[in-house]
């Protein structure tokens, strides 16, 4: 930059900025189907969420994909400043059907709790799809990556514009990295949890374990050939033959070395995701543990290039434990997890994670995860 300016003119440089800022695209956020995704996900994850609405899912999506008859494809309101950023609008919203008063219907309350529901993921949009255009939004997004999407309750409290926003700003709390990216869709289907808990339930709730989610980059395959037209006999080597290769699966007790295949097809502890900021003195990291194993993960250590950095406290059978650490500098790049698979009993205490004893696993190779079309589990290797 500076060898340019010794050679153009200010004048022409400041010129030249100008034109290029006018240019630039306006800025992109979540995508229709990505703002149906994290609602549809956020659903699934909690009944009493979904108890806020009840009916009238027609209107409520329609409100989530497009809240904006002016700006159907939310490229022009996003902002995250101002007196009229997504956290405010969202919480004007939310302050109207509290009141109840200018909600004639059901079917106008649950397009404003589409509508509402929609403002609060803008409010949570992570740097990659605020920078992103339409057309490259996904291939970095929506590839080569694992998200876990499961409860994190963090409820919020008047005066709600600054509870929105201050949840939604943690999206964009570390540098951006795919774990950055899964971080921030997480944060937003569980802000969209806790914005509907805020509403006051419709009927009855049924209170229950929800799955974890986990999106793995897995296009869905050709469905198998239906076990009718397979023979008795092949039905039972086929099973015989999942055994066998069950039984013959490695001890999870090495450090977490393969990446290439994703967390939730292998035992063991896995590190699924680590989100890092630079510090004063080296690495914040905000880290994801999958303890993918019947086991409780004890002797917990991130490691990464010759450190090692010990972890507290252990992790529950099939659970999953944020955690949050410092690293030195040099230590930033591909961190993994160690531990030793241990057998024990509950209870484990909320500090050992939240236990996933039933998932889900659907596809994020591409485009946003749809509930409605689950991945088979794939058969033990
Ligand atoms: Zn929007």
């Amino acid at each position: 930059m500076k060898k340019l300016a010794s050679r153009v003119p200010r004048a022409a440089l400041a010129a030249g900025i100008l034109a290029s800022l006018l240019a630039a695209p306006p800025a992109r956020a979540w995508d229709p189907e990505t703002h149906t995704s994290i609602v549809r996900l956020a659903l699934a994850i909690s009944p009493e969420a979904d108890a806020r609405i009840r009916s009238n899912y027609e209107g409520f999506y329609a409100a989530v994909a497009a809240p904006d008859p002016f700006d159907k494809k939310c490229t022009v309101h996003p902002t995250l400043e101002g007196s009229r950023d997504a956290a405010s609008t969202a919480a004007v919203a939310l302050e109207q059907l509290l009141g109840g008063k200018m909600i004639a219907s059901a079917d106008a309350r649950a397009h404003a709790i589409g509508r509402l529901l929609h403002y609060v993921a803008d409010a949570a949009m992570p740097e990659a799809a605020l920078r992103a255009t339409t057309s490259d939004v996904y291939d970095p997004y929506w590839a080569g990556n694992t998200f876990a999407v499961f409860r994190e309750s963090r409820p919020l409290s008047r005066p709600f514009a600054d509870s929105i926003r201050a949840i939604g700003a943690d999206a964009r709390w570390g540098t951006d990295s795919p774990s950055t990216r899964s971080y921030a869709y997480r944060l937003a289907v569980n802000l969209a949890v806790d914005t509907l808990l805020a509403l006051p339930a419709v009927g009855e709730v049924k209170a229950g374990p929800a799955p974890a989610i986990f999106c793995i980059d897995r296009r869905p395959k050709a469905p198998p050939p239906s076990a009718r037209t397979q023979s008795l006999a092949a039905r039972v080597k086929a099973i015989k033959e999942r055994a066998a290769s069950a039984k013959s699966t490695p001890p999870p007790d090495a450090a977490d070395t393969d990446t290439t295949t994703p967390p939730t097809d292998r035992p063991g502890l896995h590190l699924v995701e680590w989100v890092t900021r630079p510090a004063a003195s080296g690495t914040e990291v905000r880290a994801l543990l999958y303890n993918n194993d019947e086991r409780c993960a004890e002797q917990v250590a991130i490691t990464g290039g010759p450190s090692a950095i010990g972890v507290p406290g252990r992790v529950a059978p099939r659970a999953l434990r944020s955690i949050a650490l410092a690293v030195p500098a040099s230590t930033a790049g591909m961190l993994r997890a160690a531990g030793r698979e241990v057998a024990c009993a509950p209870p484990y205490g909320a500090e050992a994670g939240t236990p996933a004893p039933s998932r889900v696993l659907l596809s994020s190779a591409g485009r946003p995860p749809d509930i409605e079309k689950p991945l088979a589990e794939a058969p033990p290797q």
